[in-house]
């Protein structure tokens, strides 16, 4: 297969995601770039939770992001710390509004159903074959992985039986393993 037909498969694939999530976005009076931020808060660490990070995630301006955090703070969607240690630092997290509604829109309900139709192994292929297509084109562009941290090579198993970060030298919870990390490094 050329990248030319991969190219128009992945092209249909997210515009017919993306008009969906507009729609339904719309309803709740969200743009798609607000439900973006909801839901990569919802799905990265404790150590990816920043203005930066999000704005690292999305590729978007800083001020575009600074516009929605303030939009989504304002809807009582979303909340911000600040940082026990940094005060110049703030982190973001979903309110329980935020995550009820999230869960309601992502992932699109149209997903989930044609989803539903195909067979385990083939949902199983599919999503390995489009994690390996994602992490070509950051690693082949010399983007950020945002991996999920149980595949970075500073996840470390402590003689306990958890999780450690050689990076940050901080214990991971089994949660904590299942999130997007922006300090993610594949392993070698
Ligand atoms: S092990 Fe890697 S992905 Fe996990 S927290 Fe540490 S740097 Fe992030």
């Amino acid at each position: 297969m050329t990248s030319g037909n991969l190219y128009n498969h992945l092209e249909r694939l997210s515009e017919i995601l993306r008009t969906d999530l507009r729609k339904s976005g719309i309803e709740h009076g969200l743009q798609p770039v607000q439900l973006e931020v909801l839901h990569y808060l919802s799905v990265c660490n404790r150590y990816s939770d920043t203005p930066l990070a999000v704005t690292e995630y999305l590729g978007q301006t800083k001020g575009t992001v600074s516009q929605t955090i303030k939009v989504l703070e304002q809807k009582r969607l979303l909340q911000k710390r600040n940082d026990t240690e940094d005060k110049r630092v703030s982190h973001l997290s979903l309110t329980p509004r935020g995550s009820k509604l999230l869960d309601q829109l992502v992932p699109p309900p149209m997903l989930t159903k044609a989803s539903d139709k195909l067979p385990e192994r083939t949902r199983k292929q599919i999503n390995q074959a489009l994690q390996q297509l994602v992490m070509a084109l950051l690693q082949s562009n010399g983007m950020k992985s945002f991996g999920v941290c149980h595949t970075c090579r500073y996840n470390l198993h402590s003689k306990d039986g958890g999780y450690f970060c050689n990076l940050v030298k901080q214990a991971l919870t089994e949660d904590d393993v299942e999130r997007l990390c922006r300090e993610h490094e594949t392993v070698g």
